[in-house]
């Protein structure tokens, strides 16, 4: 079995000496960089660090205004919409944020069937859903890890009159080369995983067992998703642990490797802040929190910083703040989340959730509230299914080529979803939002966008270009 340990530098004198040199930086200056940053290349370390000290109001007006430009160059007005599918909450590990540690005796512990899998996966779709990301524990039933690739063939199983989930991502603990390669033949989307922190000296303070305790195994895991042939991956930090500035270049001397190394960086970035988690004192009171503000900078900084990477927002965080970030930079968001393995059967089991969460609306009202913000909410696969991924994707994203495909394809999934799922209000909500969509679109792809959507009215579904 290869265990490859590949080691990665995470230069953390070069992090705090970069943050040391960034303060008292002048206006003229932060405009520099603001400026430098709408040609869609990214950002050196130098920037990134001095962008995180900007407190003066006009400022920060500024950046957040530079970072609705990119999203909107970049992303359009299209948010990609998933639900988290739990499937165990079995954890042999000690994480002092979590409720699933291993040590927590108050938490009800269970690893659903496959029929019981099944069964989410058809109240999902029959809400509307068609991705979904797998979480689990660090700890598998009888079967070991094979249990990760049947529920994977369990979700892609399920038919339900026209609806089925396209694809499947998921965020579970680092593997060794040989089960990457086997994730990647069971045809998942994303592998996704969260360093938590990069900050090393906090890593082990609050990893106190377990695989997990092995900061270089978990850093080095998307190496070997890679080498796996996995070009679709998803990385994070859990904001709280460490102070976020430190987190954001250090995580950029990850993604720089990445590069460096296979071509191509992470698919999306994640950011989630830690949340109150059922006997957990560090999730109550988080070493390092963050304010509202420096979380909209965060968002808005990453945007600037690596601007084809995805963003991802939960629904840890509460509807407003999913409001807020969404013009920012945020291009994809959960909705309708349970937390709790069988969740979605069984709404009252919340003693078996991993944290508490900020946005509790189901998946229609939140359509509805996105597409009343003139967002389209895209249920889209289609780069995945046709092998436009890793350096396919980017060779298309970055010449702006990705939104032709994009455009379009978020509206005949919205559509499909309006016809199929959505309540009155949101259907009439969501109607109009697409039709002054299309009026927005430029003459080259009006035409194509018309006449998709016009057949999925008629009938078609999975439809898309
Ligand atoms: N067990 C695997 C692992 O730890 O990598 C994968 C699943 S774990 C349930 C998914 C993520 O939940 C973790 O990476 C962590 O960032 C996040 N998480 C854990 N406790 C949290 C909390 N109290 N608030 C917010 N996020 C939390
Ligand atoms: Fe287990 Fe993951 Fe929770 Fe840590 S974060 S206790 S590894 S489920």
């Amino acid at each position: 079995m290869a265990t490859t340990h590949t080691h990665i530098p995470i230069d953390e004198e070069a992090v705090e000496a970069t943050l040391d040199h960034s303060t008292n930086k002048d206006a003229f200056h932060v405009r520099d960089i603001l400026a430098k940053s709408l040609e869609l290349k990214g950002l050196d370390a130098p920037d990134i660090a001095c962008l995180t000290t900007i407190s003066d109001p006009e400022l920060l007006a500024e950046l957040f205004d530079t970072a609705k430009r990119v999203k909107d160059e970049i992303y359009g007005r299209r948010l990609v919409v998933f639900a988290p599918l739990y499937v165990s909450n079995l954890c042999a590990n000690e994480c002092l944020y979590c409720a699933f540690r291993k040590s927590n005796k108050d938490v009800k512990r269970r690893a659903l069937s496959q029929d019981e899998v099944k069964h989410e996966i058809e109240i999902l779709i029959d809400q509307g859903h068609k991705r979904v990301l797998l979480v689990a524990g660090e700890s598998y039933p009888m079967e070991g890890f094979e249990y990760v690739l049947k529920c994977v063939d369990s979700v892609y199983s399920v038919k339900r009159n026209n609806g089925e989930i396209r694809r499947v991502n998921v965020n579970i603990a680092p593997l060794t080369l040989d089960e990457f390669r086997e994730l990647k033949a069971a045809n998942i989307g994303t592998y996704q995983l969260f360093q938590e922190t990069y900050h090393r000296a906090t890593y082990a303070q609050v990893h106190l067992d377990g695989q997990k305790r092995d900061f270089d195994w978990r850093l080095s895991a998307m190496d070997r998703a890679m080498e796996a042939g996995i070009d679709d991956i998803g990385i994070g930090i859990l904001f709280g642990l460490a102070d976020w500035r430190f987190e954001i270049l250090a995580m950029m001397q990850h993604i720089r490797h990445l590069e460096d190394h296979f071509g191509i960086g992470p698919h999306t970035v994640s950011v989630p802040r830690l949340e109150p988690a059922f006997g957990s004192d560090l999730a109550t009171q988080p070493p390092h929190p963050v304010s509202d503000i420096d979380f909209r900078k965060i968002v808005a900084i990453l945007r600037l910083a690596v601007p084809y990477t995805g963003i991802i927002m939960s629904t840890r965080e509460t509807p407003n703040i999913r409001r807020e970030t969404f013009a920012l930079g945020v291009s994809q968001i959960s909705a309708g989340s349970r937390t709790n393995p069988g969740g979605y059967a069984d709404d009252e089991v919340a003693d078996m959730s991993q944290f508490s969460l900020g946005d509790h609306r189901p998946l229609d009202e939140v359509i509805r509230d996105v597409a009343s913000l003139g967002y389209i909410p895209s249920f889209c696969t289609a780069c995945y299914r046709l092998g436009r991924t890793g350096q396919d994707f980017m060779d298309l994203a970055k010449p702006g080529l990705i939104k032709d495909h994009c455009d379009v394809n978020a509206m005949t999934t919205f559509m499909e979803y309006l016809m199929d799922y959505a309540s009155e209000e949101t259907r009439q909500t969501g109607e109009q939002c697409i039709s002054e969509a299309i009026q927005r679109m430029p003459e080259s792809r009006r035409e194509t966008a018309q006449e998709l959507v016009k057949r999925v009215r008629e009938g078609k579904r999975d439809v898309y270009v």
